[in-house]
């Protein structure tokens, strides 16, 4: 995780004043870095999923390569409005604003087990959207894997309170 911290950027007051935004798109150019944090955001659950559920948009980025690397398929977790087919729709608030996401009904097998990934943790509105998803649609939360995890904003928290303690949390970088 040294390579994947040192390409990391940090900017101050995006999008909106007042926000401190981590920025990941430095370490998915630089191939190394991207080859580290793609073995890393799975490997506590190796063997326990067989799918990722990558959150739009770097969510995508990190399911789609780690997904090569550890042999699972990819479930696209969109913004509202993008998939052709009939969709399950959760709202969540966000850190700056509220959106929803959705999957297609049906997309997996019942009983399948989704990693749900994604680039930060910061209250947690995201992950656990996608995470009702899952269940919504019948198939099993394995776990919430992120890159980096915003502490002071209680995602993780939260996520325990939304699922009882059921949703196993990790995050490979911690501010
Ligand atoms: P949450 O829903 O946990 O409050 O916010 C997490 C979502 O917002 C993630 O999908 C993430 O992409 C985005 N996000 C929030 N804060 C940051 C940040 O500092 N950097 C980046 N890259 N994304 C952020």
């Amino acid at each position: 995780m040294v390579l994947v911290e040192s390409r990391l950027a940090v900017i101050p007051d995006f999008p909106t004043p007042g926000i401190l935004f981590r920025d990941l798109t430095p370490v998915f150019a630089d191939g190394p870095a991207f080859h580290a944090l793609a073995e890393a955001i799975t490997e506590p659950f190796a063997g326990r999923f067989e799918h990722l559920g990558g959150v739009e948009a770097r969510g995508f980025l990190l399911a789609g390569a780690a997904s090569v690397l550890c042999g699972a398929g990819v479930l696209p977790v969109r913004k509202a409005g993008k998939l052709p087919r009939a969709v399950l729709s959760e709202e969540y608030a966000l850190e700056y604003g509220t959106a929803a996401l959705e999957v297609h009904e049906g997309e997996l097998p019942p009983g399948s087990r989704v990693l749900i990934v994604d680039d930060v943790l910061a209250t947690g509105g995201t992950v656990g959207a996608a995470a009702r998803l899952v269940e919504r649609a019948g198939w099993v939360v394995a776990g919430i894997s992120v890159a980096i995890e915003l502490e002071g904003l209680g995602g993780r928290e939260a996520l325990d309170r939304a699922s009882g303690g059921a949703y196993e949390v990790r995050s490979l970088l911690q501010y």
